[in-house]
Parts: structure tokens; sequence; C-alpha cells
């Protein structure tokens, strides 16, 4: 009788625990109730400061010598909402974190994947306790310490300014892009804002899946067991209720990989003037040295919260790549550091924030920009290149031929030559057609898609060393035929900007994405004095992904001025080269570049016209 009182009294008790959490953490009950001892192990008082400010919170708790926070008070100070999902008994904190009551696991993308963190939370009198641990492994934005017996919890970026009440967190909704069958398991959530960005933001996240399905594709042409996994998650925000940051982060990962491979896009949009913005609207890169200081100093605060070796040497000679990954954040601007890129790989993917009081010296956000005078033409030079709309070549000097790189005197215009033509790169394969193009003596053209260059500059630069042409093959690859003629002056003069960055020369043509042409590309194409370059010789390489049939497709059809298309996005293309570049030069062909091709036949250049070849 006695042992089934106690059964009943436990079973009661139990009942109690969870049927209060789940009213409790959906519900904030409000001041604390009873007293949790200490355990000895501690040595806190159990005051807990929060951004400076003591608040009102049930006391720490201790398990197995780990301090427990009561995660609701601390949240609420910290601006964090949380939410409860009782099927799964997980507490959802933010629009990212996620965690679960009595498992000990961590979601750091709202629940899409997990990671192990203990010991769990736990509920102790209707409330969610949490390791302090959380704040300095588990929560990028947070840091937690203890000083003079008080536990401090702050905001990585110690401040929160007046700017943080005019901000949205998650700025419109998610679009989805999924598959749970198949080689590649897919989860992508990319923003829909309903304003001019939505292309392009929508346009990464199906071209991202895109590669990782060829990837993957191409794996499984020599491994059938070949698999991958792609997620990606996204934070975006609204500031001054016309600025908006959006951070795409995840990971890609392939049965070839040894370990997944992180992704990172920020896009920074100006809703006002409906334009992206670069790295070097956001800040003064001017000021880069002051800016790096900042950094360094909130990356030491996070380091030395995660109780891992601090190496400062690391930190020694920071330069401004490690302000690549940028993004407009409601309290200051992120910088996002890839994992093991700057720092130790341990560390992860830091996002780190710099408030925008402490970076108002270098802040152009929302200040009027001084636009030098069109004819210094000293703009585009030395600046970090991003997706900005800013017109830098609002309209190219007409040209009657093509640019003076075209002469070179190893052409002998009264034999036969050929352009082979590389669309999609820069990508893993394309330093190997270079390396074929370099022992063999050729030349060939790279129609590079914009958003691409930046993470393979030195291909694109080793390209154009070699004496190959690097032209723009949209920003990323949309449909121009699609679009309006101010999107499509952004897709081309965006691409120009990051290709003219590397290499130092505006380009005069580009390849439209599927080689779609209409009146309007033409049209702005012939406005801003670029020439169409698409094909005579098609391989098909993006289908048949066999290096014979395009090596057939090369040699069956190869003729004096052709210019040949293939994509240098395939292990198969670049395998297929190992003969067509030797085959050709064999058979006389002198391989030179589109611009040379034109020039050497005598084609007058004529901005908005289509080229097929050189006949
Ligand atoms: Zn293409």
């Amino acid at each position: 009788m006695k042992k089934l009182k106690k059964f009943f009294s436990l079973a009661l008790t139990i009942t109690l625990i969870f049927g209060t959490t789940s009213s409790t953490v959906a519900n904030e009950p409000g001041l604390p109730s009873g007293q949790i001892p200490l355990g000895q192990t501690t040595q806190t008082t159990g005051e807990i400061i929060v951004n400076g400010m003591e608040i009102t919170a049930p006391r720490p708790s201790v398990t197995d010598g780990v301090i427990m926070l009561p995660l609701r008070s601390i949240a609420e100070q910290l601006g964090l909402e949380l939410s409860w999902d009782e099927t799964e008994k997980r507490v959802n904190i933010g629009p990212n974190y996620a965690l679960w009551i009595g498992q000990a696991k961590l979601s750091l993308d709202g629940g899409l994947t997990t990671r192990e963190f203990g010991p769990p939370p736990k509920i102790i009198d209707g409330r969610t306790f949490v390791p302090i641990s959380i704040f300095n492994h588990g929560f990028a934005r947070f840091s937690a310490t203890i000083e003079g017996g008080k536990i401090i919890i702050d905001t990585v970026a110690d401040v929160i300014l007046p700017i943080a009440h005019s901000a949205t967190i998650q700025y419109g909704h998610a679009g989805i892009i999924k598959n749970n069958n198949g080689p590649l398991l897919t989860y992508i959530r990319f923003p829909i804002t309903h304003c001019f960005a939505d292309g392009y933001t929508s346009a990464w996240a199906h071209e991202l899946h895109q590669h990782a399905e060829n990837e993957i594709d191409t794996l499984r042409e020599s491994h059938d067991s070949a698999a991958g996994e792609l997620n990606i998650n996204f934070n975006s925000y609204l500031v001054y209720d016309r600025f908006v940051g959006i951070v795409q982060q995840g990971f890609f990962n392939s049965t070839a990989l040894a370990h997944p491979m992180d992704i990172i896009q920020t896009f920074n949009l100006d809703l006002d003037q409906e334009i992206f913005l670069g790295n070097s609207d956001i800040l003064d890169l001017s000021k880069a040295e002051d800016i790096l200081l900042l950094l360094r100093h909130n990356i030491l605060k996070i380091w030395s919260g995660t109780g891992e070796l601090v190496d400062t040497n690391l930190l020694d000679n920071m330069d401004e790549s490690w302000l690549e990954h940028i993004a407009i954040g409601p309290y200051g601007i992120y910088i996002i550091l890839e994992r093991g890129v700057h720092l130790p790989s341990y560390l992860g993917s830091l996002n780190i924030m710099l408030p925008y009081d402490e970076l108002d010296f270098a802040l152009l956000l929302g200040k009027e920009v001084e636009i030098l005078p069109e004819s210094t033409g000293e703009q585009a030079i030395g600046q970090t290149i991003n997706p900005a709309s800013d017109v830098v070549l609002e309209s190219l000097p007409t040209l009657i031929m093509p640019p003076m790189s075209a002469s070179r005197g190893d052409v002998d215009p009264s034999k036969p030559m050929i352009a082979l033509t590389f669309d999609d790169g820069p990508s893993k394969y394309t330093p190997y057609i270079l390396d074929l193009l370099e022992r063999y003596g050729g030349r060939a053209t790279f129609f590079v898609v914009g958003n691409l260059v930046e993470a393979k500059r030195d291909t694109v630069q080793r390209t154009v060393d070699l004496g190959n042409e690097v032209l723009g093959h949209s920003w990323d690859h949309r449909d121009l035929t699609k679009l309006s003629g101010s999107e499509i002056k952004t897709q081309l003069l965006n691409t120009n900007r990051v290709i003219e960055d590397i290499t130092g020369t505006p380009t005069r043509f580009f390849r439209p994405p599927y080689g779609a042409v209409n009146d309007t590309l033409k049209n702005v194409s012939r406005e801003l004095g670029f020439g169409i370059i698409n094909w005579s010789i098609d391989t098909l390489d993006w289908k048949n992904r066999n290096a014979d049939v395009v090596y057939n497709a090369v040699m069956d059809n190869a003729a004096n001025r052709a210019i040949v298309l293939t994509h240098d996005l395939h292990g198969t293309t670049a395998d297929a080269m190992e003969r067509v570049i030797p085959g050709l030069i064999s058979r006389g062909y002198q391989l030179v570049t589109v611009s040379e091709l034109l020039y050497y036949s005598g084609i007058a250049f004529e901005a908005g016209t289509v080229y097929h070849s050189g006949n």
C-alpha cells in the first residue's frame, strides 16, 4: 500500500511537470517562485546580468557540476522569442534555435538538423533550464561568463541600439525546395520578400540545388551509391524600413566529401532604390583597418568564451578578405566567417555582429553616397565587388572593333580558326581545361556566371593570364528574356563589374543563358555597348555527359570560324577536351578567343548584334 501510494505520487508529479511545462513555456508565468539551492561546486552568487541589467529570474540550478540557467527570463531580456512545440517537447528560440527537454541536442536551424549538446535542458518548477555553455557554444550571438560570482550574459555586440525597435526579424516568408527521395536529400529555405530581389534569391536557391544535383549526378557516373545532402536556411532582417539583409547559410555534403561544405551567401537590398548593395555600399572599406580591429575584438570575445585555446597569431594579419560575407542585421552588420577559412574549423562558421553605433565611423548605410563623376572611371577599381547595382558603366564607349587584346601576333588570319567556348563556370573543372589549353597552345572563351566569380578569383585570374577571354553569362543564370530592361542592365553590368575587377578590362560581349534573346535584350545590349555571342556548334554536353559524344560532336562538325558551345561545369566535358584540343590543332585549326575570331574574320563590332560565328 505504501509503495502504491508512492507510485501514484510519482506519477502525479510527472504529469504535473509536463502539464505545467507546456503552458509555462508557451505562456510566461512571470516572477520566480521558490529558491533553488545552488550546488557546492559553483562559485556563483546566482545573480544574472543580461546585457548589463540584473534580471529577476529563478536562481540557477546545478546539474553534474554544470550551471543551468532559466531560459525564458534571459531570452526575454535578450529579445529572443520562445515558443513551445508540445508534440516534440521542443522549445523554439528565435527564428533559428531549438532545443528539446530532456534531450542532449540543439538545433541551429529551426529544427532541421541537430547536434549534440549537453547536459539536456530540463524543467524545474515549470521552468526551462539550459546549461550555461549554450550561450557560448550554442547560440552564436551571445556570451556567458562568471565575474565576481555573477553570471554575465551579453549579446556579443554589447549594445542593443535604438534601431532595434524598427528592425524586423525574418522579413518575408520562406520559399522551400525540398526533396526527401533520391540521391540528393534537399531542404533549402530562401526568403520571398515580394520585392525586386525575389527573382535573384529564388534563382540563387534553385541554381544551388541544380549545382548540387549536377555534382551528385557526376559522382553517380562512377559510384552507383553516391549520395548527398543539401541543407540551407536563411535569416532576413528589415532595418530602417528600407534595407534588408539576407543570410543564407547551410551545408552541402556528399559521399565524395570528407565533411560537409559550408555554404554562405548574403544579399543586401535597398528597397527604396530597388538595388542590391555591395559591401562597399554598406561599409567604407577605406576604413577597413579599423573595421577589422572591431571584428578582432568581437572574435576574441567569442573565442575566449568557447574555452578553446585562443591563438591570437591568427588575428595578427587580418585583411579585407575577412569582410567578404557581410549582411545588414537588426542591431549591426553581420560579418560571417566561413568555417576553417580564417580561423580554426573547430569554431565553425562564425556570425559576428558589429553593432551600428560602434561601426558608425565606417557605416555608409542610409547615408548619401557621393558618386564620382563618370569621366574619372575610377569607381570600379580596387573595390570589393558584389552585386551592387549602382551603375559604373552607364554606357560603354561605342566600339567599332573588338578590343585591342584581340590582336595577338600568333594568329594567322589566312589559316582556319575555331573558338571553343565554355559556359556556366568558373567551376572545379575549369583549371583542368586551362591546363589543357596551356599545354597544347590554344585559347578559349569562358562565359562565367557573375555570382560564381568572386569565390573563384584565382581561376578567373589565371584564365586571363593565359590569354583566354572571360565574358559574362549573366549574374545568376536567369533567362534574360523574362526580365525588364533595368533588370537586364543590372545583370549585365554587375557581371561586367566582377570580371573587370579581376581582369582590368571591361567586357564587350556576353552570352545570355540558354542563348535566349529578345528585342528588349538586344536594345539594352545596344544601349550599354555589348555584343551578344551565341554559337554555331552545340555539343549538348550538359545532356549527354559523355566525353566520347562531346568529342564527336566537335570533331564531326568542326568548321573554319565556328563557335563551339560547351560547359566547363561537367567533368565529362573536361575529359572530352583532352582529345578535342589536340585533335583540332592537329587538323590545323588555331584555337582563338571569340574576340579574336570576330576580329580576324573582319566583322565589325556592333552593339546589340547576335553573333553565331565568324562567317
Ligand atoms: Zn548557361
